[in-house]
């Protein structure tokens, strides 16, 4: 069994209404269990900032799957929740997107596919919600809490839960 972190965004539609079902359509369609699941955060846009708040939270759960065959799955839940690929501009407006941030302690250089995922030291938005369920874990070499440390965490306001 792998054991996976997977960070999940959106700000099209009601996105904490499409984490819940996705959740339950990744662990279904992956052979997986879900370990632990963070809150949900309101998080300022990145990279593209002319667009609506986001929505961000992550995940871990354990896969019998191997990376490429979990970003197949997690494609297909996103294209399930309406995303949209070809439509979309870099960083834009999405219902959901699901990005695989670790795999065990894989390191991976695919076109396809980089592990862990490349950008995340940059982003608060992903290193609150991962803190939360996974803050001693080493990722590149760096830990969670301390990639946490090292980034402005301003305009992110963590949701209360909706029971
Ligand atoms: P970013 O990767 O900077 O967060 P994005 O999520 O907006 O950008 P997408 O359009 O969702 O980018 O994905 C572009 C491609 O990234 C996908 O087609 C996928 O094959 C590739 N990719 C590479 N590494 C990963 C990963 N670790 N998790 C998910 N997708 C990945
Ligand atoms: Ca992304
Ligand atoms: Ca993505």
């Amino acid at each position: 069994m792998g054991n996976v972190l997977i960070a999940l965004g959106g700000n099209v539609g009601d996105v904490r209404a499409t984490f819940q079902k996705a959740i339950v359509q990744i662990c279904g369609m992956a052979q997986g269990v879900l370990i632990a699941r963070s809150s949900d955060y309101a998080t300022p846009p990145w990279g593209d900032e002319d667009q609506a708040p986001f929505i961000n939270a992550c995940i871990e759960i354990e896969t019998g799957l191997d990376p490429h065959a979990l970003l197949f799955v997690m494609q297909k839940v996103e294209q399930k929740f309406g995303r949209t690929r070809s439509k979309e501009r870099r960083w834009g407006p999405r219902t959901l997107d699901l990005d695989m941030i670790a795999y065990d302690d894989v390191s991976l250089q695919k076109p396809d596919l980089t592990l862990p995922h490349p950008r995340l030291f940059e982003r608060a938005f992903v290193l609150v919600p991962l803190a939360e369920i996974a803050p001693d874990r080493v990722i590149g070499g760096i830990r969670v809490r301390d990639g946490l440390a090292s980034v402005s965490t301003q305009g992110i306001e963590r949701l209360p839960d909706t029971g």
